[in-house]
């Protein structure tokens, strides 16, 4: 399938975190990768690496011209059962800059080359251990913030997209095989039936597409978060209404309008989904070159966000500054919050609930638990509207993934469309066999080298 160069190389890199730990482990994959650890560990056993079995660890020093560098263990993984399905080694030295830097130089001047990024991982997808979608979910598991995204990443990993597309794939294949049959072998008087039926089947990997894509909006969610921005006048309480969502004082809370006079973010979590929360300085008239910058960067924070709090005063009557507010949140997804309700109501809610809508208004108190757990559930329920979290199944969280499957769903459409328009079988053909390919392209089985360099290169040294 590919040719890959450098694949005969025997590789190795740091693949713990830098920095002091308890381990630091050193891993090498490839032909030559138990003759680079035999020339440089000296096992207590007395043995060499050659003659153990698969799947052992042994206790040993690791020298450098006689001088121990470290005592570690070795664990020794041989083809075809490894990550990488090649002969795999891991030395597991002290966790310290010097000694695994150490450790690494000794196995590089043993004959092992440095892995790139993501090397051993794009060994494994190009030896077929796994396919592409699957290489990538091994990078959302090691980023995963969330217990949530990494359910997410595990079914990934798991391969049951990898299953799914398989099977769409299947049925894609199966109609482009019938449409390809009516243009070699056409007969008198079946192909409008024919082609009745390509159309009706054509539906169900059409459906199953736009399924994934549906579960797209709440992967996306799960894995990069939403951004919740609270903006407001000054003293409305958008600092306490801060703190009390993150159940801790991280803003400061005084009683002089203004005190936030930059931007806080934060993150949390709200029902397993992670959420940025970003408090604003208060909207207000600047006073001096600093307050002025800060405001600007409050309309930008703002501008990015998916959900807005816009925190309103009870106990004061509606202000320029709200009004204006207001005009400028008008279509946006905006959650007015009403706070200081324990105090004496002068602030006419109606028009927020007139511009925002009712379920778009809530009246809070930041000093009130009850309160912030309502603000809570509300959140939830608008940032959760038309999605589904269920982690149990596929959710599709993977730009590139997003956009072939989107690529694939215009394919079919268009492959509908000409089947409407009485267009010719090979036009249909065409379409259906690239939506094939972008299926394709999310497994890893017909994609561009380039591309995957550089999928891979994201990935960290050492995976
Ligand atoms: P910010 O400038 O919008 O961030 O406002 P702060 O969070 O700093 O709050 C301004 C003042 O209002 C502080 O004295 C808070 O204790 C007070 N405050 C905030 N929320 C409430 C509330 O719900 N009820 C009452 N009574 N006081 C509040």
């Amino acid at each position: 399938m590919y040719q890959y160069k450098g694949l005969e190389d025997t590789i190795a890199a740091i693949a713990t975190p830098a920095g002091q730990g308890g381990i630091g482990i050193v891993r090498i994959s490839g032909q030559q990768a138990v003759t680079v650890a035999d020339a440089i560990v000296e096992l207590t056993s007395g043995k060499k690496l050659a003659e153990c079995k698969s799947y052992t660890v042994h206790y040993g020093r690791v020298l450098k011209k006689n001088e121990t560098i470290d005592e570690v263990l070795v664990t020794l993984m041989r083809s075809p059962k490894s990550y990488t399905t090649e002969d795999v080694i891991e030395i597991s030295c002290h966790a310290g800059p010097a000694v695994v830097r150490a450790v690494l130089d000794a196995v590089l001047t043993a004959g092992a080359r440095l892995a790139e990024p993501g090397e051993f991982t794009k060994r494994a997808f190009l030896h077929g251990r796994m396919d592409l979608s699957q290489a990538e979910a091994v990078m959302d598991m090691v980023r995963a913030k969330t217990e949530n995204f990494l359910r997410v990443a595990n079914h990934q990993l798991k391969g049951e997209l990898s299953d799914e597309l398989k099977s769409i794939r299947e049925e894609l294949l199966e109609l482009y095989t019938m449409t390809e049959a009516l243009i070699n072998f056409p007969e008198d008087g079946v192909e409008a039936q024919s082609r009745r039926q390509i159309l009706t089947r054509i539906r169900i990997p059409q459906e199953r597409i736009l399924r994934l894509l549906a579960s797209s909006k709440s992967g996306r969610i799960l894995k990069e978060g939403i951004r919740i921005v609270l903006c407001g006048r000054p003293n409305v309480g958008k600092s306490s209404l801060l703190n009390g969502l993150l159940k801790q004082q991280r803003a400061i809370v005084t009683d002089i309008a203004g005190t936030t006079r930059d931007v806080l973010e934060e993150s949390v979590q709200m029902k397993g989904i992670p959420i940025q929360l970003v408090d604003t300085a208060g909207i207000f008239v600047p006073r001096d070159l600093i307050e002025e910058e800060a405001l600007k960067r409050s309309h930008l924070y703002i501008n990015s966000a998916d959900v807005v709090l816009l925190v309103l005063d009870y106990s004061s009557p509606q202000q320029e500054a709200d009004t204006r507010l207001m005009e400028k949140l008008k279509g946006r997804c905006v959650l007015v919050v009403v706070n200081k309700m324990d105090l004496s109501h002068q602030l006419d809610i109606s028009g927020p609930i007139e511009i925002f809508g009712r379920e778009h208004v809530i009246e809070v108190s930041a000093l009130a638990a009850e309160s912030l757990r309502a603000l809570e559930g509300k959140i939830v329920e608008i940032v959760g509207r038309d999605k589904n979290f269920d982690t149990h199944g596929i959710l599709i969280s993977n730009i590139r993934h997003i956009k072939a499957l989107e690529r694939a769903r215009e394919g079919l459409q268009g492959a509908c469309r000409l089947m409407d328009e009485n267009t010719s079988l090979e036009f249909i053909s065409e379409e259906i066999k690239g939506a094939v390919n972008q299926l394709d392209a999310i497994t890893g089985l017909n994609i561009d080298e380039d591309l995957l360099d550089r999928i891979f290169s994201q990935f960290c040294i050492g995976k």
